[in-house]
């Protein structure tokens, strides 16, 4: 009998989606439309000190520029409303009452002064302190207070915890989707708080357990940091007795620095200059930082990028439309050992996304740059150009710099060249070139080019001569295309009016 796949990508609200979270977020998405399953969009915002505002839509528009869709979740809706975890408290208090009225969980009235106390007293004993079996029966918890007493605490308002009562050395034996088989001895682990009566909510462990137990979610794939969690995990499903329907579980490598030792960092971001966030983010106090959007990336090649850190296709293919990720993706060639992540691979990329575009796909990037630069033109003509210069394209953020020349007559000229062309004879000719262009009816790039490579052939001038001094003319540097690309662009009015523009503008240099 096998199970409909459902998975779950459930951040916490705390700020921006890191990239490292987007991939969890993309794996999740490949093996759904893999499978033919459903992705869940799960805020898991119970732990409101962290709670940062924006950082929800951040998330959710992160996901929609990558191109990752989501099923059900905040902001789809879904069998399982409401998918946002502080929408749900009152579901998780019964859970927690469940596992103690079982035994397998109970209350703690230690207060934060008790337990710092406790911390500071192991400290100077040159130890650790940990909640958990050695200590529990000694501390104020129902394990040791009577019942009456357990009530009369909580009538009274005492604030308490629940807490999962670890089972003493006992062997979890837990599989792994990508890391194989693992074992933990409970006996290192600490006895976790479920529930807290302060802010009547869940910790992560008990709502991330109830809630992809009632969601019905078949794996969990996240990260490697859960690993640790995942004994606890374990044993909530047995306390719960839901062991017949627990997931899967897959935790996916950590992405290295560029350096390839450590996590990846917003600050190894800052140090290198390349993102390490989808989009630009500005969080409530206004502290910024840069994001792939912003920085001229294309979604289609940052996820491409992403796709292949700690995944492979087991071939030498590396351009992947998501189709084809969807197509091969399997958690089988998900690799053990961190990632390292390459700037350099980034934008290698985005220049073959780019540099395989067409006019119209070019279009709508292209467009909004013209517009901020005051350039009104159509559609067809934003894209044309951009589509003549894409090969020199690394990110969508180049374009004006390669591309103003199409639309904006020069202002100044550079000096370099100005003084290498425009002396002698050359402004005479560029004179004479422009009567000849005149006369041309059909002002093609071909027609054009013809006509006057004839003419400079007959008048036995230098070609390099003619087209630089005609590129200072229209481009008023020494870049961009073809000058017959550039001619035929702008037009015949326009060619002109830009090599009268110079004669009048720019005094000879000698
Ligand atoms: N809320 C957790 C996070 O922010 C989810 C971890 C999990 O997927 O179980 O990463």
């Amino acid at each position: 009998m096998s199970r409909e796949v459902r998975v779950r990508f459930a951040p916490s609200p705390t700020g921006p989606l890191h990239i490292g979270g987007v991939r969890t977020a993309l794996y999740n998405y490949l093996f759904a439309r893999r499978n033919g399953g459903k992705m869940i969009l799960r805020i898991e915002d119970t732990d409101s000190q962290r709670f940062v505002p924006g950082a929800e839509e951040y998330i959710i528009e992160s996901l929609k520029w990558c191109g990752i869709e989501i099923d059900e979740g905040v902001g789809y809706g879904g069998p399982h409303a409401p998918y946002r975890q502080s929408e749900r408290r009152e579901i998780y208090l019964q859970y927690a009452k469940q596992l103690v009225d079982a035994g397998w969980a109970y209350y703690a009235f230690d207060t934060p002064e008790e337990l710092d106390k406790l911390r500071s007293e192991a400290e100077a004993a040159g130890k650790t302190f940990a909640y958990n079996y050695e200590v529990r029966e000694k501390l104020a918890t129902s394990l040791r207070l009577s019942k009456e007493e357990v009530e009369e605490r909580i009538a009274r308002g005492d604030q308490w915890v629940v807490r999962f009562k670890m089972p003493e050395n006992e062997v979890v034996k837990m599989d792994d989707l990508i890391r194989g088989h693992v074992e933990m001895n409970t006996s290192t682990l600490d006895d976790k708080v479920l529930y807290k009566s302060a802010d009547a909510l869940p910790t992560y462990h008990l709502a991330n357990i109830v809630d992809d137990h009632l969601m019905e979610v078949s794996h969990v794939i996240r990260g490697e940091e859960w690993l640790p969690s995942l004994p606890l995990h374990y044993l909530l499903y047995r306390a719960f007795g839901w062991t017949d329907t627990q997931p899967e579980f897959a935790h996916l490598p950590l992405l290295l620095k560029p350096t390839g030792s450590g996590k990846l960092s917003k600050r190894d971001g800052d140090k290198m200059g390349f993102p390490v966030f989808p989009l630009f983010w500005t969080s409530p106090t206004g502290e910024t930082a840069r994001g792939y959007r912003e920085d001229g990336y294309l979604a289609e090649a940052f996820i491409n990028m992403l796709s292949l850190l700690g995944w492979n296709p087991g071939t030498e293919q590396e351009i992947f439309s998501m189709q084809e990720l969807i197509d091969s993706f399997s958690l089988e060639r998900v690799s053990k050992a961190g990632a390292r992540f390459q700037p350099d691979k980034a934008k290698w990329f985005n220049a073959q996304y780019m540099h395989a575009m067409s006019a119209e796909q070019l279009a709508p990037y292209i467009q909004p740059i013209l517009k901020a630069h005051g350039v009104e033109t159509t559609d067809e003509r934003a894209g044309k150009a951009a589509e003549i210069m894409k090969e020199r394209m690394t990110l969508v953020t180049d374009m004006w710099d390669l591309t103003s020349f199409f639309f904006v007559a020069p202002t100044e000229y550079d000096e370099k060249l100005a003084k290498k062309q425009w002396k002698g004879d050359n402004p005479a000719m560029l004179a004479e070139l422009a009567e000849l262009l005149k006369g041309i009816e059909e002002f093609s790039k071909e027609n054009t080019e013809s006509v006057v490579r004839a003419w400079i052939e007959a008048k036995g001038f230098s070609l390099g001569q003619v087209m630089n001094t005609l590129r200072l003319a229209l481009v008023g540097a020494g870049k961009g295309p073809g000058m017959f690309d550039v001619t035929e662009f702008i037009g015949k009015e326009e060619t002109l009016r830009r090599i009268e523009a110079i004669i009048a503008n720019l005094k000879p240099m000698e």
